[in-house]
């Protein structure tokens, strides 16, 4: 095993998921204290842009490049991740607490015997030469650490927002591996990707976001939601109970069953704060709830907290941006 830390460069449609670049954060500090070389892989077809955009931040970039691996699949991408890792023989492997990271870092860890933590907030290297992650447990009311042992791989996928983003640094030599699936990764195939939301910003990559709750009683209504988010550059979410409501589509909501979210600043809009919806949004760095209930669960987890009606204090913070 090398002291190297391999990164899994998320992309779609050759875009590159920006979680990718937070990574290299604690990954440069572990290839600082071992000795290794940060490494990122690309997986994909049609993956230049990706390419060029992580080579800039890492010593080495792999590509696996096939036309099999254009839409996600959790088989194929799975073994193509098990290639990177037989290729560069890493001690530790990060990505994206993304769907897809959620989905793919079980089987990787599965398929190469290694260790795996997920949706961590910080790792760090011990004096004893042990990788121990922090992670959110209990819909994120405490925090728990697990330690890897120290001779196997060490797979951690890294929550949104938990670094900040590198800087540009390192030499980015690419070299590229041919793709070869296993036995019976043909048998999940994605036959279309259809994008929801249109040209709207998503709440998991957003670093402002103005969320409503069943509070605003119609879809109509959100657009003062969307008045707002616009002056702010923020997206708009929404809780459960909004969206069940039709309010909103499910690809908003933000909470257990929906997105988890940690932007900079999270504005709750009439949005109670069940437990269910703090667990996607407690991680904000900045919470400021408006809501008429000064006892409501959110004003009690928020940094600000306006005690009066959204339909008064969302148009009045509108005009006043
Ligand atoms: C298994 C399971 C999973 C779930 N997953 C999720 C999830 O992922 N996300 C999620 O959000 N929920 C989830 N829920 C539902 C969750 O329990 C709550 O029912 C839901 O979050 C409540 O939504 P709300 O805060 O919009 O509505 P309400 O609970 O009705 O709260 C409305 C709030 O608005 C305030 N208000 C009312 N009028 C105004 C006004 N004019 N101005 C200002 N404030 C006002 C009220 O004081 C109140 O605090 C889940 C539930 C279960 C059982």
């Amino acid at each position: 095993m090398t002291n190297d830390v391999l990164i899994f460069a998320e992309q779609r449609s050759d875009q590159l998921n920006p979680v990718v670049l937070q990574c290299v954060t604690p990954a440069r500090e572990l290839a600082g204290k071992t000795g290794g070389q940060v490494v990122a892989v690309v997986i994909g077809s049609g993956i230049e842009a990706t390419t060029q955009a992580v080579a800039g931040h890492v010593d080495r970039v792999l590509t696996i490049s096939d036309a099999r691996l254009e839409h996600y699949t959790a088989t194929h991408y799975r073994t193509a991740l098990r290639q990177a890792v037989e290729k560069i023989d890493p001690r530790f492997l990060l990505m994206p607490a993304s769907f897809m990271g959620r989905d793919v870092s079980p089987r990787v860890a599965v398929a190469c015997g290694a260790g795996l933590a997920t949706d961590v907030v910080e790792l760090t290297l011990g004096d004893d030469n042990a990788l121990s992650a922090r992670r959110p447990i209990y819909n994120g009311k405490a925090f728990g650490r697990v330690t890897f042992a120290a001779d196997r791989l060490a797979i951690a996928s890294i929550r949104g927002n938990a670094y900040a983003t590198a800087e540009p640094g390192g030499a980015g030599a690419t070299e590229s591996l041919a793709f070869a699936p296993a036995d019976g990764d043909d048998a999940l195939r994605c036959s279309e990707v259809a994008k929801t939301g249109g040209e709207v910003l998503d709440v998991t990559e957003a670093d402002i976001i103005v969320s409503g709750g069943r509070s605003l009683k119609s879809e109509e209504n959100f657009q003062i939601l969307y008045a707002l988010a616009e002056k702010l550059g923020a997206a708009v979410g929404a809780s459960r109970a909004a969206c069940d409501a039709g309010y909103q589509p499910h690809s908003r909501q933000v909470g257990l069953t929906g997105k988890t979210v940690t932007p900079k600043l999270y504005i709750a809009c009439g949005i109670s704060g069940a437990i269910q919806h703090l667990a996607g949004m407690r991680g904000s760095k900045v919470i400021v709830a408006i809501n008429t209930d000064p006892e409501a669960p959110m004003c009690k987890v928020a940094d600000y907290v306006i005690n009066d009606d959204l339909f008064n204090v969302v148009p009045a913070l509108t005009e006043a941006c």
